[in-house]
């Protein structure tokens, strides 16, 4: 553990950070962002240079997972040798570099990402369903993201699945997507809309909470709870019949925030203390103007910033997002 961690003004040690590679991204899906969503100019974006400068930073503060994300992290050019540089950091201080993909590049980024020391990806999945699936990323196609999928499992990369629960669009699939993630060993996680930027349709109508999706699930599996808990909004359970585990994410029906050990840095270098909060310190202009010692000042001041929690409570919001940044932005 590192000899001056970053504790924030409630007592908890920020030991996970979700870093933002790029905003852009090959799918557009309806949840998350606009089908003519505009993206960054490139000189806002932090350099290669700077991400691993910014993730170095807190590695050195003892932060000991970091998840790389976006937008689609493999659209970002470089973004292998981003890994491959963070990769000195395992074992010295990381224990983990992961990320989260929408799968469509994953083919040919499985064997590299494990040759680099990434054991454990996250992937976006929907729908089992072709054209459900373009019907959701809109402009996505659902077989290179299996043979991507199937390559990290074949390079030796544990894969959990990632499922957005969508009243009327994937919510009769789930006991079909549980099955087929149990017959490929991965574990697989719910998550419910949440009302962050801007998209065409109003999320209420699409919001299927996730106490109903357990709650059909149990109707033919039986499902223990597990002690199992992350920092995260993430709540685990076991399919008592097969040992499976699912995950829960309800950021709006649940509260997680006493236990909250987490920070998001988005792609332009924003440092934000809260996903449902505003509360940020920009460390990119920091950075380039002072250096690493400015940057690790910066962390410090952050660290008073952090919010309690979060109010993300959608019927009370109607149409509105709670905050008006899309997680492209924020790094999901
Ligand atoms: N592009 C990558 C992907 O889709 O996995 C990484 C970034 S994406 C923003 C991270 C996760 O956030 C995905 O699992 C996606 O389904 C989820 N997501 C995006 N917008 C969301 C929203 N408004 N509510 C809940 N989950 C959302
Ligand atoms: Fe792209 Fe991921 Fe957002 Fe879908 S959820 S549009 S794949 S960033």
């Amino acid at each position: 553990m590192s000899e001056r961690p970053l504790i924030d003004g409630f007592g908890r040690r920020i030991s996970y950070v979700r870093l933002s590679v790029t905003d852009r991204c090959d799918f557009r899906c309806a949840y998350c962002m606009p089908l003519d969503m505009a993206f960054l100019p490139k000189a806002e974006v932090l350099t290669l240079e700077e991400l691993d400068a910014v993730a170095s930073a807190f590695v050195a503060r003892g932060v000991s997972r970091i998840r790389l994300t976006g937008g689609e992290p493999l659209v970002r050019k470089g973004f292998l040798e981003l890994v491959q540089g963070l990769s000195r950091h395992i074992g010295a201080g990381l224990d983990e570099l992961t990320l989260t993909t929408n799968g469509s590049q994953l083919a040919r980024f499985a064997e590299p990402l494990f040759a680099a020391g990434v054991r454990r990806v996250n992937v976006s999945l929907d729908t089992l369903d072709a054209a459900r699936f373009r019907q959701i990323t809109r402009t996505g196609d659902l077989a290179p993201v299996l043979e991507g999928i199937a390559a990290a499992k074949a390079a030796g990369l544990s894969v959990k699945l990632n499922m957005v629960a969508l009243k009327g669009l994937n919510a009769d699939e789930i006991p079909d997507m549980v099955a087929w993630a149990g017959d490929q060993g991965f574990d697989l996680t719910f998550i419910e809309t949440m009302p962050l930027g801007l998209i065409e349709e109003d999320r209420t109508d699409r919001y299927l909470p996730l106490t109903e999706v357990r709650a059909r699930l149990e109707e033919t599996l039986t499902l223990v709870d597990s002690p199992e808990r992350t920092g995260g909004p993430a709540r685990y359970a076991r399919v008592a019949q097969t040992g499976q585990k699912l995950g829960f994410i309800t950021p709006l029906t649940h509260n997680f925030c006493e236990s909250c050990n987490r920070v998001r840095v988005t792609a332009t270098g924003t440092l934000f203390m809260c996903l449902g909060q505003e509360d940020r310190v920009e460390l990119r202009d920091l950075l380039r103007e002072g250096g690493p010692a400015a940057l690790d000042a910066a962390l410090d001041r952050a660290m008073q910033l952090k919010p309690k929690g979060h109010d993300f409570v959608i019927e009370r919001r109607e149409a509105a997002p709670a905050v008006s940044r899309h997680m492209s932005m924020t790094g999901g």
